[in-house]
């Protein structure tokens, strides 16, 4: 197979820092679009993975699924993208395309397994994949998604992920003007959910520890904030419809699981590397769940990406060059990114 080198950003272990370093891509198949990246979100799962919080990391890593950018080649089997258009990338690029869940659009629940941009089986190409800290990617158009150019290609990025992980859980847990919609946790992904479940016209609540951002929560839509830090302030909160829960660390769910309406859900979207523990009474009372969502389709990524032009969302971003991908990481982990970084690629290309 014929492939061309480029930049890309990369960790060789869970504790180095990511670095300059050079990666193949594979040359454009008939069915491939080559993608000139723009700029690439920076979700806390690229955190996670670098460090191998849930195990089976292949080193080295190149994180990355927020892609964005303009199409650069097309295979000549292509129908759906030309050279220019904007594209976007998020986790899936590639499936069985078979089973009942790939034919109905839920390629996040493939039977046989789908590839994830980055650290994945290529079960197609072989090797591991490589994400968009990166210069370009080629990738099958079907797992490619038009992005609306009335968004701010920047701050769309976040969208690719970000959006799709919390708009699909609270769509189908049907999010809307007579619901209350807690959400957990006011970082990349709690950002997004504010504005979504605000544009579906639910009445949102968000729990957060900090107190500087439970001050700007107004700012970008909640209708009312609870530090979750602060037990009267629990203690007080209305009960609510669904809960999302997007922690990045081990916490305590029983203390919102206790917050729900009888039949109310409490949805995971966090994936912290340790196990959470639930106390029985706290789901058979109330006949509560406690449940999870994972990323969405393509079509629903398209879908969501749709919605956020049509409402006007955005991700609220820190745009960064790839030099402070490091210094980045180390926020994140401490929470302190407002609300998303977005790596501008152009350093990677000069
Ligand atoms: P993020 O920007 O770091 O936000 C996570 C937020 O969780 C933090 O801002 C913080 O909010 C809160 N938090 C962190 N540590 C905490 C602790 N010890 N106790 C209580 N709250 C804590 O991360 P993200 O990019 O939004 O991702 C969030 C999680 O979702 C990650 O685990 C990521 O891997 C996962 N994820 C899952 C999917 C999926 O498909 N299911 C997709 C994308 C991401 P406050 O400061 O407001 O308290
Ligand atoms: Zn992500
Ligand atoms: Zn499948």
């Amino acid at each position: 197979m014929t492939t061309k080198s480029i930049n890309a950003y990369g960790a060789e272990s869970a504790t180095a820092p990511v670095h300059l370093l050079p990666i193949e891509r594979r040359a454009v198949g008939p069915h491939d679009v080559e993608i000139e990246i723009v700029y690439c979100g920076i979700c806390h799962s690229d955190l996670h993975a670098v460090h191998n919080d849930w195990g089976g990391t292949v080193y080295p890593i190149v994180p990355g699924h927020e892609i964005v950018g303009r199409v650069r080649a097309v295979g000549d089997g292509v129908t759906r993208f030309k050279i220019g258009d904007l594209a976007g990338v998020g986790c899936i690029v590639d499936s069985c395309r078979a089973c009942a869940h790939c034919h109905d659009g839920n390629e996040q629940f493939c039977e046989k397994g789908w590839t994830v941009v980055f650290n994945s089986k290529d079960q197609k190409h072989g090797g591991i994949t490589y994400g968009g800290f990166s210069e370009s990617i080629v990738v099958d158009e079907n797992y490619v998604v038009h992005v609306p150019i009335s968004l701010d290609l920047a701050s769309a990025a976040p969208i690719l992920c970000a959006g799709i992980t919390v708009y699909s859980p609270l769509k189908h847990w049907k999010a809307g003007p007579d619901k209350k919609i807690g959400i957990i946790g006011l970082g990349g992904l709690g950002h997004m959910a504010i504005k979504i479940a605000k544009a579906m016209g639910a009445y949102v609540t968000v729990f957060t520890t900090s107190q500087a951002k439970a001050d700007d929560a107004a700012r970008l839509g909640a209708d009312a904030v609870v530090l979750s830090t602060d037990k009267n302030q629990l203690k007080t909160c209305p009960k609510q419809d669904m809960i999302l829960d997007t922690v990045s660390a081990k916490h305590n769910v029983n203390v919102y699981l206790n917050l729900l309406k009888v039949d109310g859900s409490l949805v995971l979207v966090g994936l912290p590397g340790e196990p959470l523990e639930v106390g029985a009474f706290n789901i058979v009372n109330g006949r509560r769940s406690f449940s999870g969502s994972t990323i969405g389709g393509i079509a629903e990524t398209q879908e969501v990406l749709d919605f956020c032009a049509e409402h006007h969302i955005t991700a609220d971003i820190e745009l960064i060059s790839p030099d402070q991908i490091n210094a980045a990481f180390e926020r994140l982990e401490k929470g302190d990114v407002k609300y998303r970084f977005v790596i501008d690629m152009q350093p990677l290309r000069s």
